[in-house]
């Protein structure tokens, strides 16, 4: 299977991915596209099923663009991630196959797959009829699937697609048109906490200004949960969902959640946990249960005794920064949006944290700043700990070359995307750092992502 999920297959020495087929799978299939040494092709029928196939839940799993990988058993999935991580490793990385076995650490699962995003940003439109549908959009395209319960999803977010659907058409508010950018309500945006169960809906709006908004306010705020309630004005012809300006027009302009320290044996809960504000535009993490045994683990990586100063890159809100600040000495957060600075340095407030500091900007720029003009704070230009937690085009060059100058003890890479995690990896190791631990983390089930916490220790060059 490559990296998308798909099914690699051969006839006659041609090789053809092919989509919805999987490892295992004797298939017949029509060729869609030749190239000269390949080609793609689509599943006619199944001859043999992989012994991985499974029943999957979803009757929507091959039309809509959410899910690549929900006919494949759960076990395999998660065997499937760990060997794409693997393969990055070696083939981008140029890390051989024995070096990376003897660090790569099982796959971490979910007990059950279903049901664990805490966001859902839905588009809404018209069907070919002229319909006007909500749901996701099918794989490589803008058709919208009506979905009305995703199974990734919580079921909270049924009612509330219901009660937008019927606010539209008793009030006649037009959908957006992608194509020719007119009309009004682009996507909604539903967040949901897990374990306060309060609930936010963000309505993203082709307009400066919503019409008929007591109404819409109305009817969200019967359901049970319903915290906080906003429109985003997104005026641009743009793939991009939200837009700069939000505007809470009832109840708080975010939702509270929390996230629970795991023993990082079983990863049992702990009585250790953090409450977050998060508002619409913030970045947080969608899988809560994975999310704690991800931050449990980065955290257990650090190694930290109290004692250390460490730099948290990449931190949005402050999430992974506030777990290690309960213990290190010092923690330093950046993170290029300043909006999730001001939420980071709120949610320390919140929990009553002192020792961690927020800054505001480009880790590639403000890193090298304090590397080269803070000559006096030797805590903060030479931390024991560098955590990092890119998005999925890494980290910048002089990011790492500032990183390896700095010379930390150790190294936590926490990646969302294991190919450029890859390319920066060999970037460390041959800057001088070894890699001690690579354990894949199963965030987004059914899908072919998979993030990825690593350990690298200062090696004895130095
Ligand atoms: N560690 C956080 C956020 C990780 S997502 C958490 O676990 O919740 C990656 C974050 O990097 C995003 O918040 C994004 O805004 C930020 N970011 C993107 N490019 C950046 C850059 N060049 N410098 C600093 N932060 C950046």
């Amino acid at each position: 299977m490559g990296v998308g999920g798909e099914g690699i297959g051969k006839y006659e020495g041609m090789t053809f991915f092919i989509k919805d087929a999987l490892i295992g799978d004797t298939i017949k299939a029509r060729a869609t596209k030749l190239k000269k040494n390949y080609g793609y092709a689509r599943v006619e029928k199944i001859i043999i099923p992989s012994p991985y196939r499974v029943v999957p839940e979803c009757p929507l799993h091959r039309q809509c663009g959410g899910c690549q990988i929900q006919a494949l058993s759960y076990e395999e999935q998660l065997a499937f991630k760990k060997q794409k991580v693997k393969n990055n490793l070696m083939r981008i990385g140029g890390f051989a196959e024995e070096e990376v076995d003897a660090v790569m650490l099982p796959a971490v699962g979910m007990e059950y797959p279903y049901r664990y995003r805490n966001k859902a940003q839905f588009p809404v439109g018209y069907d070919k009829e002229g319909n006007l549908v909500m749901g996701f959009y099918a794989a490589r395209s803008h058709q919208i699937i009506p979905v009305k319960d995703c199974l990734l999803g919580v079921k909270e977010n049924e009612p509330i697609l219901a009660a937008v659907m019927q606010w539209m058409s008793d009030y006649q508010i037009p959908a957006y048109d992608e194509n020719t950018g007119k009309g009004v309500v682009r996507h909604i945006l539903i967040r949901y906490g897990f374990t306060t169960k309060e609930i936010m809906v963000c309505l993203i709006i082709n307009a400066n200004k919503l019409l008929q908004k007591e109404a819409l306010v109305e009817a969200l705020r019967q359901i049970e949960g319903m915290t906080s309630i906003s429109i985003n004005s997104n005026l641009e012809k743009t793939n991009v969902i939200l837009g700069k300006e939000t505007q809470c027009i009832w109840g708080m302009p975010y939702i509270t959640d929390y996230i629970h320290l795991r023993n990082t044996q079983d990863f049992s809960l702990t009585d250790t946990a953090i409450a977050y504000h998060i508002s619409p535009q913030s970045f947080y993490q969608v899988n809560p249960v994975q999310t704690e045994k991800l931050y449990s683990t980065a955290l257990e990586f650090a190694q930290l005794t109290g004692k250390e100063s460490v730099w948290d890159l990449y931190c949005g809100i402050g999430t992974i920064s506030l777990f290690l600040s309960q213990k290190a000495r010092q923690v330093y957060g950046v993170e290029i949006v300043p909006q999730a600075i001001e939420d980071a340095k709120n949610n320390a407030r919140l929990n009553g944290i002192t020792n961690a500091q927020f800054f505001a900007g480009k880790a590639e720029e403000v890193l090298p700043e304090f590397y080269e003009k803070s000559a006096g704070d030797e805590e903060m230009r030479h931390p024991d700990v560098i955590v990092v937690d890119p998005p999925r085009k890494g980290c910048d060059e002089q990011c790492l070359s500032t990183m390896l100058a700095m010379k930390p003890e150790r190294i936590v890479y926490v990646s969302c995307d294991s190919a450029t995690l890859a390319r920066d990896l060999r970037i460390l190791v041959d800057g001088g750092y070894e890699l001690k631990k690579v354990q894949a983390f199963d965030q987004f089930a059914h899908t072919t992502h998979v993030e990825t916490v690593v350990l690298l220790s200062k090696g004895m060059v130095d």
